[in-house]
């Protein structure tokens, strides 16, 4: 069960101003702005939790992120700032990392190396977006030598799909240098900053009409009329037409929809108190062995929990197969790297699959080459009545809480701005 205790459904009825399509980051950004300034809002959400793709579990007593759990960016993301004004536990991600090589940790020498091989990478990628035409990312790197593979598998996970199906002109700033953590977890942050907002939980929506004046959703328990909407619902879900709109949407604005691509991350949580990693919260790769995993998170928070991490390639191998597979494949790779007597006291206790889940279809929302434009196509609303804002519409900040946070909020003051705000409430402020 989610540690955030929310309200139960109510049926939807009635008018409001605003209509907010999900409850995740974005949505709770928007009617936090919306309510405060002044303006009657609704917030349907089909889970019976809030904070969509950020959720917080209670593991052996521990709090541990299924979803987002590092705060990307600190001097851009709204939510650090947010968290530094609110007083909340942040706590600066550590930049060590561990580097094990075979059965032994690298040397001095072999991490900087690494490390030098990154900030080629990042350099090669910054020099092609500035001089050369949208393409894959992967094709604006040279020869990156003994760990350029690494490079291309981390490069990979971070972005949601191999870096060859990524647009070199969307490819966000890698920097792992300004990233925080929340103690309790990111999930249980988000669902904290949603306390204030009326969000009608367990109630999907199934259409949304903006034929005439307005909008009016339609959900199983009931319609809604509103004087506008804004949906944060996931690309993946929107594509697959989890919510019908009436009439049709313009085509721009569908092409814009369905140009993305899935983007797939997922944690395989393990329980590993003997666990070689010393140190809370430091990321680990591993070479050398048969496989070489994406990366892990060790010692989460001090803990002994780690994320075993998979990307799209590793994820895709356990498709149709039983939901134990990715924790046997962990502890195979882990016995391989350390030996079957390092991983006695290892328990897999969760593996996700947000990729099948049916309100979020992928982790985030990856823009191929050459479609770089949808992400902004998304931001102009339909008709005045229809608002999209989501991490996928983020440009700096793209599959990510904040990205997702400040798209609801700037969603949610062009509407402010349109229909006239009321007086404004500082409790949301
Ligand atoms: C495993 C994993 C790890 C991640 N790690 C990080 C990280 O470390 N840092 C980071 O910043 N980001 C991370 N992300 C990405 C981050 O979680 C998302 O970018 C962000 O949470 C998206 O917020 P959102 O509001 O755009 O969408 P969501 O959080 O998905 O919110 C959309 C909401 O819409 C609801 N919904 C869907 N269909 C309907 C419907 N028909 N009617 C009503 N409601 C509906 C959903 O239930 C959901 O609550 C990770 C994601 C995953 C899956």
């Amino acid at each position: 069960m989610p540690l955030s205790s929310a309200p139960m459904p109510k049926e939807p009825s009635g008018e409001v101003d605003v209509v907010v399509l999900g409850a995740g980051s974005a949505g709770i950004a928007a009617a936090r702005r919306l309510l405060a300034a002044g303006l009657r809002v609704a917030v349907l959400d089909a889970r019976r939790r809030v904070g969509g793709r950020a959720a917080t579990v209670a593991l052996k007593g521990h709090p541990v992120d299924l979803g987002a759990h590092w705060l990307h960016n600190g001097p851009i993301n709204p939510l650090v700032r947010l968290a530094r004004a609110r007083g909340e536990p942040l706590r600066q991600a550590p930049g060590e990392r561990h580097l094990v090589i075979g059965r032994r940790f690298a040397t001095p020498r072999e991490s900087a190396s690494l490390i030098r091989t990154f900030a080629q990478a990042d350099a090669a990628i910054g020099r092609a977006m500035r001089r050369e035409e949208d393409q894959a990312a992967a094709r604006a790197l040279p020869p990156l030598g003994p760990f350029g593979r690494r490079v291309l598998t981390v490069e990979g996970l971070v972005s949601g799909r191999p870096f060859d199906e990524v647009s070199l002109h969307d490819v966000p700033d890698m920097d792992y240098a300004d990233n925080f953590f929340m103690a309790g977890g990111l999930g249980a942050y988000v669902a904290r900053l949603a306390r204030p907002v009326p969000v009608r939980l367990g109630i999907a929506a199934r259409v949304l009409d903006w034929s005439g004046k307005g909008v009016r959703v339609e959900t199983d328990a009931g319609s809604l009329r509103a004087r506008a909407a804004i949906v944060t619902l996931p690309m993946a879900v929107l594509q697959r037409e989890g919510l019908r709109f009436t009439p049709g949407l313009p085509i721009p604005v569908r092409e814009a929809i369905h140009g993305f691509v899935p983007g797939v991350y997922e944690h395989v949580i393990l329980h590993w108190p003997d666990a070689p990693f010393h140190g809370p919260d430091r990321l680990a790769m591993l070479l050398g062995g048969r496989e070489e995993p994406p990366g892990l998170l060790t010692r989460i928070d001090g803990t002994p929990f780690h994320f075993f991490e998979l990307d799209l390639p590793t994820a895709s191998r356990f498709d149709g197969r039983d939901p134990d597979a990715p924790g046997r494949y962990a502890r195979a790779v882990l016995a391989d790297q350390f030996g079957h007597r390092a991983i006695r006291t290892l328990q897999v206790c969760r593996s996700t699959a947000w990729r099948h889940d049916p309100f979020s279809g992928a982790s985030w929302a990856v823009v191929p080459p050459g479609l770089v434009a949808i992400r902004d196509r998304l931001k102009a609303p339909v008709a005045d009545r229809v608002w999209f804002a989501g991490e996928a519409l983020s440009r700096a900040q793209w599959g990510t809480v904040g990205g997702a946070w400040e798209e609801g909020e700037r969603a949610a003051s062009e509407i402010a701005a349109y229909l006239g705000p009321k007086g404004s409430d500082p409790a949301f402020s």
